[in-house]
């Protein structure tokens, strides 16, 4: 079994985590250690370290930099409130990882060894782990191509690598509806290509898309699919179901998994809930007409989006190039509001839970 060396960091004083603790935000502040493990052809994975944050020294040939032979994975680790610290279904971080390595031709890190690395380093930095409401200890376990050479073939050497993050409310605002702007232009995924994989290429030709929904006063981007422009595909970084109401019981429309939509562990977690509770879910095309149309008879009653980072975000309003219309009132919905309480009381173990996702870190 492949150990971790441990090259132990200059901690900071207990005050100044204490501080930056307060209000981190998302994806800003980072803990004292990281985790590096190498591979090559020959040796396969060696080297693990948990050692400083710190910068990393590159090839400026190396790989990724050139071609993009670079995924990454997310998580986070919570404080439970019986104590102690918990993660949220690592074991499906660990097989998407597998899933998206196989599609970039880069090779695959064992689930023993992803679940050991992120254990390692959340133990090392277990005093960065925030206990407040909606606080969390994200985990971002990223794997890239180093050979330093600029053939186009998949590469014989990576580094796999986990960073943590204290992270706040992921949306700046917190849980009020969110404005989200349908791109008619842009496209995320295409049929045959990366958009079922955590390929950070797809973030990349995401970003326009992005910054057009900003400079439209939106917070997200809408993808449609690429073949027929038609059909809902996601959000940036979540993907996103319809709330209806079938008999007094909600029934929930997403979009199916096909090719070009990414299995989020929170849009299974969200199906998987919904259907322990009896609620209808339906995993079908969805389109922007039928979102349209329905928004504006009131049978649809509530849209949100689901992630790791936002965990679950209602969508407010939608605009376009046609217009906008609302697709929820000002205020969150109940069912939105009833499937982020379930997901948070699992992961921060408020909560029976009935499918054991919420493991000892
Ligand atoms: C990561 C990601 C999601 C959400 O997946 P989770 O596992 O729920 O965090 C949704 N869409 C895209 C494009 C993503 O990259």
């Amino acid at each position: 079994m492949l150990e971790f060396d441990t090259v132990p960091a200059a901690r900071r004083p207990a005050d100044e985590r204490a501080a930056l603790l307060v209000d981190p935000g998302f994806g800003r502040v980072f803990t004292d250690h990281m985790i590096t493990i190498r591979y090559s052809e020959d040796k396969g994975w060696y080297d693990a370290r948990l050692e400083p944050f710190g910068p990393l020294s590159l090839s400026p040939a190396t790989a990724a930099l050139h071609y993009g032979q670079e995924l990454f994975e997310g998580l986070k680790a919570y404080a439970l409130d019986g104590g102690g610290i918990g993660l949220f279904r690592p074991e499906a971080n660990a097989r998407r990882l597998n899933a998206t390595a196989d599609r970039l031709a880069m090779p695959r890190l064992p689930e023993e060894l992803f679940l050991r690395a992120v254990r390692t380093l959340v133990e090392a930095d277990r005093d960065w782990v925030p206990s407040g409401e909606g606080q969390s200890l994200y985990l971002r376990p990223y794997m890239i191509a180093t050979d330093p050479f600029l053939g186009v073939r998949p590469s014989s050497e990576y580094l796999f690598g986990v960073i943590a993050s204290p992270s706040g409310a992921y949306f700046a605002g917190g849980a009020k509806p969110i404005t989200v702007w349908i791109s008619q232009e842009y496209t995320r995924a295409a049929p045959g290509g990366t958009g079922a994989v955590k390929a950070a290429a797809n973030y990349a030709v995401s970003l326009r898309a992005q910054a057009q929904a900003h400079d439209t006063g939106c917070d997200q981007v809408v993808f449609l699919d690429a073949v027929e422009r038609r059909w809902i595909e996601e959000s940036g970084s979540m993907n996103l179901f319809f709330v209806y109401d079938q008999d007094g019981t909600p029934r929930l429309v997403t979009p199916p998994l096909n090719g070009s939509i990414l299995p989020g562990v929170t849009r299974d977690s969200v199906l998987t809930l919904a259907r322990h509770r009896g609620w209808t879910v339906e995993e079908r095309p969805y389109s922007v007409d039928e979102w349209r149309a329905d928004a504006s008879s009131g049978a649809l009653r509530e849209t949100f989006a689901s992630g790791t980072g936002v965990v679950i975000t209602a969508i407010g309003t939608a605009r376009s190039k046609d217009g906008e219309f609302l697709v929820g009132g000002a205020a969150e919905g109940p069912v939105t509001t009833a499937i982020r309480d379930l997901i948070v009381g699992i992961q921060r173990g408020r909560l029976e839970d009935p499918f054991g996702w919420s493991v000892p870190a």
